[in-house]
């Protein structure tokens, strides 16, 4: 039987973990299309000081390319591009990229049963089946705000950070307060010279206990797969557990409730109260 041709939109988490898996189920047809110069998608584009992911790295990642090496237990950015770049070789993906490469249309031929893709260049590209991996986060939105244009100081969005700038001793002000904003923000803090900070809605934060892994552990992790498993499987166990039991109806939730300790720190059950009173929203 013919192979179908696969086309997959985006080299991200997304795009290259679908690669992997289409490999392994025998797929042999497989290309993927990436606008970016190469493969790791927001992770590549995110180099914001203090950038990091906030979901437990040994989660993470994928399950069947376990990484013993995580230096962190939430791993910066870097680490995570790497890791994303390694197993995409690793797993004979990153052949199949093909970077440069925007899509701006796809048009589905009922008739000829096959996908008609248009590139930016105006090459056109024709595919059996069509996966798009272009992610939610790969387009910066910036606000069309008043006087924006007008600006003459340095403006940027954090996922496009200009490293050129140097914000020591600058009155810098920031927009929004997302998870990006709460990475970079005290990251920043101690060296500009005054720093506003704009929010239109307050998110629910948790403290976020980050630990380095020693290289005895790592080396153990990586000569006993066993321990780096049961590592994973403890914190997908506590984490999942953690955070569903502050969910509507969870035990941490009810009883925080019931002896009026307020709501949880966490999103969907944050204590409003000590919120309101260390945070002004107009
Ligand atoms: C700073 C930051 C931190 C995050 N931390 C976490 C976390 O801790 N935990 C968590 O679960 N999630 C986190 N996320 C969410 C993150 O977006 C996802 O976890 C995941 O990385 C998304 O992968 P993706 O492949 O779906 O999309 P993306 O990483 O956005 O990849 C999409 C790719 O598609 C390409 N593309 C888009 N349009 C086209 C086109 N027309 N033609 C060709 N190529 C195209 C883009 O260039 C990009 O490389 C974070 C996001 C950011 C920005």
């Amino acid at each position: 039987m013919r192979q179908p041709s696969i086309t997959i939109i985006g080299a991200g988490f997304g795009g290259v973990g679908t690669a992997i898996e289409l490999k392994r189920a025998g797929y042999t047809d497989i290309t993927v299309l990436e606008k970016a110069g190469g493969v790791g998608g927001v992770w590549r584009e995110n180099t914001y000081p203090n950038a990091a992911c906030d979901v437990p790295s040994s989660l993470y990642s994928w399950s069947y390319a376990p990484n013993p090496d995580w230096p962190h237990r939430y791993s910066h950015q870097d680490e995570i591009l790497g890791y994303i770049e390694r197993t995409a070789r690793e797993y004979g993906v990153s052949d199949l990229v093909r970077t440069g490469v925007e899509v701006a249309s796809a048009t589905y031929d009922e008739q000829g049963g096959s996908w008609h893709l248009l590139t930016t260049d105006g090459e056109a590209i024709d595919t059996d089946v069509l996966i798009t991996a272009v992610g939610q986060l790969s387009r910066p939105s910036i606000p069309d705000l008043p006087g924006l244009g007008s600006f003459t100081g340095p403006a940027f969005h954090s996922a496009e950070w200009d490293h050129s700038v140097d914000l020591r001793g600058k009155r810098v002000a920031v927009l929004g307060t997302g998870a990006s904003a709460i990475q970079f923000v005290p990251a920043i803090a101690p060296d500009v010279a005054h720093l506003t900070v704009f929010q239109r809605s307050a998110p629910w934060i948790a403290p976020k206990i980050n630990i380095e892994y020693s290289p005895v552990r790592r080396k153990l992790r990586r000569r006993q797969r066993l321990t780096q498993a049961f590592g994973r499987g403890l914190t997908w166990q506590v984490t999942d557990r953690f955070q569903g039991s502050f969910t509507e109806g969870g035990p941490l939730r009810l009883a925080g409730e019931l002896f009026g300790l307020g709501k949880p720190p966490v999103r969907g059950g944050a204590d409003r109260s000590k919120q309101r009173g260390q945070v002004q929203n107009p």
